[in-house]
């Protein structure tokens, strides 16, 4: 009996050049092959029964290798004769079969059939048939003999169906299938690791697609590697595969490391609160053998610095004051964790209490960690419940403590920049010209210039330029100087953030030093020091606005992308680059909604999360006030300013920013109605440039008592008065107009008011006509005042009035 073993992995050559043995020899059978290739295994599953298969191997036995690279592998007991049939130069030879260079194993086969006259299907011949496409790449790769193209020919006239052929040779994916990895491969990268290939994948989706994994082994990069992971991010799950393909590399190893499992050859885990392209970075790092941090305790402080808590609040600031640190956990007299105490706390009691103890101050609900849990597990517990400092406990005994500032940290470390893009972007025209100054400047002085942030959003979005921003890896300052004298206008250094501004032509352009910014506590105004490129672009608030285009000669133009930021572009999502970002400024809660309704944008997943957590910590009452009103008051000024108040109303923001604020049916109707009030009086009267966003703030705050929140906001004197005005006349105005029978008596009525005012009364829609006609043409009704030659002063006024009032009356009409 002859046995034929496949190789793990075989390919489609193997198994039609396995099938041609069965041919050959009537006592010969196929072991059961473990791991096929992709082709070759779908060509088995359609073929399965025209083999003749063996489960098991029997006690004796002639082996049989096709296409096989391993040969001493298989000196098993029990081969009694061993028959190659092999087209591999290195092929053993000395054994029974057939070994010869030629194109394809099949081919060998093929001609032994031909040769011994064995008569032949036409299914067998398409089986066969494939083996010798494959392989010889359909006649086309080097190394194809004549003899392929024989064999083939014989093939063909034995009946081989090429539709057949065809149908599983298909070289390139199914346009669904490019369609899908075009909208979401983010990366692919080859590594070679002790000889091996490995392709690791990252696909990004908002939606679970069961077929991912599938189509990954279809790319042409997987074909030839050992082993590929993928990495898929659905919403604000990741999900790591890993699949070995040739029995070479174990990739349950490397997902241990994540926490996964599995066969060697296939291993899986889902992971929450960390993103693919981090996951990617660490797992590249992991397969080249460095250490990265991973688990909590690769990034804790160790040993732990503690309080005890029979300690006077006084001892234990100085304790603090002495390293620096905001907080410490606090351990009993036995050495138990029983709390954790924040300098900020000892400090607002410490003049009244300067004796009493740690322990009557401190937090005793708090979060701990493991060592062995995932750093991106901390990071959730500080995004989620605004702890500054977890204890890292093991056997009940604190073995450490994680910092906000660890944590961010790690991140940076963790961001990798996408691969060099070549993207090279055009600048609209004026603006090409003067980065290209910048450029010139920048390399005169050694520094490095770029476009950044909203600008560069605003380019490849093809919107208006007004605001340039300019970093400068150096000196930000030294550069604008210069830059003002080419053009001859004045610059306006801050030399303590290490800016300046400027204007050219209608351009305002600020010219930045990279900076790091680190905030002493959420909301403050941040603190600055110098930086990459790289970590000025982190610090920023979401990835659209996290890019970069470098004016520098050698590379003017190139897109600099480390987060993902014109793919977040082209899904139309805001995304922040990292967990930590609304509790290290929840401003850009506000300024996420701005831009998700300026632009049309979702949040992604992830980022919806995050700004929940954000949101039910009330970060927004913690932070600055300034900080957040005057990012309030550019929401205000945005045409889509409706859009944007929905979305306040979904994630209750106002709620948090006003006192006893309430949202109702009512409310949000008025804002609709206002909004067509506002477009037809900017069509009406577009000369009157006012800005129309207060009027729905006016609406927005009837409620409540809003003095005092308007004036926080800086709002101008007019709108001041416009909102005491509707708070304390609207009503009677509006009962008077609904009374009203005559035009003269809705004069009379709306007379002296402002222009605002009346576009809030035309809210309610049945008032509309009357405040059009007072707006368009009342108001504006003049008189000849040559009959009244006689009168003067205030008799003259009356009668003009009176008039006006009869004129009125006589020429229009209420409908
Ligand atoms: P706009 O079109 O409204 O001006 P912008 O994106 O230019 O939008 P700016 O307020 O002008 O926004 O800020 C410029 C850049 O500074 C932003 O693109 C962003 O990169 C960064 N930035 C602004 N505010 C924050 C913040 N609170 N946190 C982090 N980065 C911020
Ligand atoms: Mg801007």
């Amino acid at each position: 009996m002859k046995v034929i073993i496949l190789e793990e992995g075989a390919d489609l050559d193997a198994l039609s050049c396995a099938y041609g043995v069965l041919l050959l020899y009537q006592d010969a059978y196929l072991l059961k092959p473990s791991l096929l290739s992709r082709r070759a295994s779908e060509v088995f599953k359609r073929f399965k029964e025209r083999f003749r298969i063996l489960e098991e191997l029997p006690q004796e036995f002639d082996l049989v290798l096709v296409d096989a690279h391993h040969v001493e592998e298989y000196k098993l007991p029990g081969v009694k004769e061993i028959y190659i049939f092999d087209h591999h130069p290195k092929a053993p030879k000395g054994f029974k079969g057939k070994v010869d260079e030629v194109g394809s194993a099949t081919t060998l086969v093929v001609e032994e059939l031909q040769r011994l006259n064995v008569d032949i299907s036409p299914e067998d011949a398409t089986l066969l048939a494939l083996g010798i496409y494959e392989d010889t790449g359909s006649l086309t790769y080097e190394g194809t003999t004549e003899r392929d193209a024989l064999a083939l020919a014989w093939l063909l006239k034995k009946g081989a169906n090429l539709r057949t052929i065809r149908e599983f040779l298909r070289e390139s994916l199914s346009k669904e299938e490019i369609d899908f990895l075009s909208k979401s491969l983010v990366a692919l990268e080859k590594l070679f690791i002790d000889g091996s290939k490995v392709v690791v994948f990252v696909l990004r989706s908002e939606e679970y697609n069961p077929d991912f994994l599938q189509v990954a082994y279809r790319l042409e990069d997987v074909k030839d590697a050992d082993a590929f992971f993928v990495i898929v991010s659905v919403g604000s799950k990741t999900y790591l595969f890993g699949r070995g393909l040739k029995g070479r590399f174990d990739t349950s190893k490397i997902l241990e490391a994540f926490g996964g499992g599995g066969h060697s050859f296939a291993s899986a885990v889902k992971l929450e609160n960390v993103s693919a392209e981090r996951l990617k970075t660490l797992l590249v790092q992991l397969l080249k053998g460095e250490n990265p941090a991973i688990r909590v305790r690769d990034v804790m402080n160790y040993p732990p610095f503690a309080l005890r808590e029979d300690m006077t609040v006084e001892e234990a600031l100085i304790s603090l004051a002495e390293r620096n640190f905001a907080g410490a956990p606090v351990l009993d007299q036995e050495g138990r964790l029983v709390g954790v105490v924040y300098k900020k706390v000892l400090l607002k009691v410490a003049k009244l209490f300067p004796s009493k103890q740690v322990k009557d101050f401190m937090q005793t609900q708090f979060h701990t960690l493991s060592p062995e849990d995932f750093v991106w597990d901390a990071e959730a517990i500080l995004s989620t419940y605004g702890e500054k400092l977890i204890p890292v406990v093991e056997d009940q005994k604190l073995v450490g403590v994680i910092t906000r500032l660890d944590l961010m940290q790690t991140l940076i470390k963790q961001t990798e920049p996408l691969k060099p893009s070549h993207r090279k972007v055009q600048l609209p025209k004026e603006v090409e010209e003067l980065a290209r100054v910048v450029g010139k400047i920048c390399q005169e002085l050694g520094f490095k210039g770029y476009l950044v942030g909203g600008v560069v959003r605003d380019i490849l979005m093809g919107r208006r330029i007004w605001d340039l921003d300019f970093v400068v890896e150096g000196d930000g300052i030294k550069v604008a100087e210069r830059f003002a004298q080419h053009y001859r206008v004045n610059v306006h250094p801050f030399p303590e953030f290490g800016t300046a501004h400027l204007k050219v032509g209608d351009f305002k352009i600020e010219f930045a030093t990279t900076r790091r910014e680190t905030y002493p506590h959420p909301g403050a105004y941040p603190v600055v020091e110098p930086a990459s490129l790289k970590e000025d672009l982190f610090r920023r608030d979401f990835t659209i606005n996290a890019m970069a285009i470098s004016v520098m000669e050698e590379d003017f133009g190139t897109l600099i992308d480390y987060f993902g930021g014109l793919r977040d572009l082209k899904d139309k999502l805001i995304r922040i680059l990292h967990p930590l970002s609304f509790v290290e400024d929840p401003v850009r809660i506000l300024r996420a909604l701005r831009f998700a309704g300026r632009f049309d944008f979702k949040l992604s997943k992830s980022t919806e999360k995050a700004m929940l957590n954000a949101l039910s910590m009330h970060l927004l009452k913690q932070a600055s006030r300034g900080r957040l009103l005057k990012e309030l008051t550019l929401a205000f000024r945005e045409e889509k300013l409706l859009d944007i108040l929905k979305l306040y109303r979904q994630y209750k923001v106002l709620e948090e920013l006003i006192d006893g604020f309430q949202w109702s049916q009512d409310l949000e109707l008025k804002l609709e109605k206002l909004k067509e009030v506002v477009s037809w009086h900017k069509i009406e009267f577009p000369d009157k440039k006012l800005e129309y966003g207060w009027l729905y703030l006016v609406i927005l705050l009837e409620k409540v008592k809003g003095e005092e929140f308007l004036r926080d906001m800086s709002a101008p004197a007019w709108v001041r008065e416009l909102y005491r005005t509707y708070k304390e006349q609207a009503k009677e105005v509006i009962r008077k107009l609904h009374q009203a029978k005559k035009p003269s008596e809705v004069y009379l009525t709306l007379k002296g008011f402002s222009e605002p005012f009346y576009l809030l009364l035309a809210i309610e829609e049945s008032l509309r006509p009357k405040i059009v006609l007072y707006m368009e043409k009342l108001s504006k009704l003049k008189v000849d005042v040559s009959r009244f030659s006689g009168l003067k002063g205030k008799e003259l006024g009356k009668a003009i009035e009176n008039e006006k009032l009869r004129l009125m009356d006589e020429t229009f009409t209420l409908t």
